[in-house]
């Protein structure tokens, strides 16, 4: 029988499809110093981005034949390594796309009704001083109507298009590749729309988006910085779901302090686990703590995705 150890856990539903399969599925997580004597009983391992699949790891388990990642981001694995040494490597990149788009939005109604400051200003001051908080935030606006610029239109970019176009957002997309910029929207009832957004040059989007939305994966240096902050609209908001270090965070503190942006939200930071102070404090950023594809869908999706990779590699 063939013996998968799930380190940091599984959807019940992709467990119950491997069990239904004939496959062991061992979802008790064993400690990352103890993984190098006890994996190699196991023929594969899957993986969040907590437990770590290094060289020296695949190394000492040449029984290993497939390391599955639910999710997207593989810098946990040594991917190159495991495929040259014959592992298989998977990761399920669909599956959490739209938990991702909805968080952006969560996080951009948010940042125009000030309730990131709102909701920690509250259970202090709503009692004592209730009527300075209401001129406080006051000044709100609304989304429809505004255009948001999407950088990155991958398969997260275009769902954030898909939501924005819904609520009557003009969209502006950009990508370092030609794109298709046609989505098709499923709407309530079932009824499905295409809509073809408004293609633009990355300058054009800081230089005429409302709101910026950034959906690339890492590159090697800061997409928003301060000369990209300085040429933004007045008001401007940002968002950062996508990975800790695309955004310059001192270009972003400064730009948030100077009131040249209006806003920003992140739910990931250059430094993770630990982000830097000022961000954590600032009243015009609205946080989370990376739990963008952390929905309990795209975690049943993830591990259905990862489960059928499994069986198909296995049963090839
Ligand atoms: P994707 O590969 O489908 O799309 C990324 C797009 O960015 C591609 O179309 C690519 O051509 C484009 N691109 C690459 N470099 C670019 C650049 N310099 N400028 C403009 N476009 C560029 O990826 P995705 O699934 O949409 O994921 C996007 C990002 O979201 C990734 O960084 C991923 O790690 C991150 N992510 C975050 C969470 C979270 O929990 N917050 C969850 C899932 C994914």
């Amino acid at each position: 029988m063939i013996k998968i150890l799930a380190n940091d856990g599984i959807d019940p539903a992709g467990k119950q499809l491997l069990e239904a399969a004939g496959f062991i599925i061992d979802t008790n997580n064993i400690p990352q110093e103890e993984l190098a004597t006890r994996l190699q009983n196991y023929d594969g391992i899957t993986v969040r981005s907590a437990t770590k699949v290094r060289k020296v790891l695949i190394d000492v388990c040449p029984n290993l034949k497939l390391i599955g990642r639910g999710g997207v981001g593989m810098d946990n694995i040594d991917v190159e390594y495991a495929r040259e040494k014959g592992v298989a490597v998977y990761n399920t990149p669909a599956s959490s796309s739209l938990s991702v788009a909805e968080l952006v939005f969560g996080h951009l109604f948010t940042g125009v009704r000030f309730l990131q400051d709102s909701n920690r200003k509250m259970p202090v001051e709503g009692a004592t001083k209730f009527n300075d908080l209401k001129k406080a935030y006051a000044k709100g606006i609304e989304l429809r109507g505004k255009t948001i610029g999407i950088l990155g239109f991958g398969r997260i970019g275009r769902e954030v298009a898909k939501i924005a176009l819904g609520i009557g957002m003009d969209v502006m997309a950009y990508d370092l590749y030609p794109f298709k910029p046609e989505v098709e929207l499923t709407l309530g009832g079932g009824t499905t729309v295409k809509i073809t957004v408004r293609t633009a040059t990355q300058a054009e989007i800081i230089k005429e988006a409302d709101f910026i939305t950034i959906h690339t994966p890492f590159v090697d240096k800061p997409i928003i910085g301060s000369s990209e902050f300085e040429q933004m609209k007045n008001g401007a908001g940002v968002v950062n779901c996508s990975r800790g270090g695309l955004i310059d965070e001192d270009a972003l503190i400064t730009a948030l302090n100077s009131g040249k942006i209006s806003f920003a939200a992140l739910d990931v930071y250059d430094n993770e686990p630990a982000p830097r102070a000022d961000i954590l404090a600032h009243p015009k950023i609205s946080l989370t703590p990376h739990i963008g594809a952390s929905t309990n869908e795209a975690q049943e999706r993830i591990g259905l995705e990862l489960a059928n990779l499994i069986i198909g590699h296995f049963k090839k």
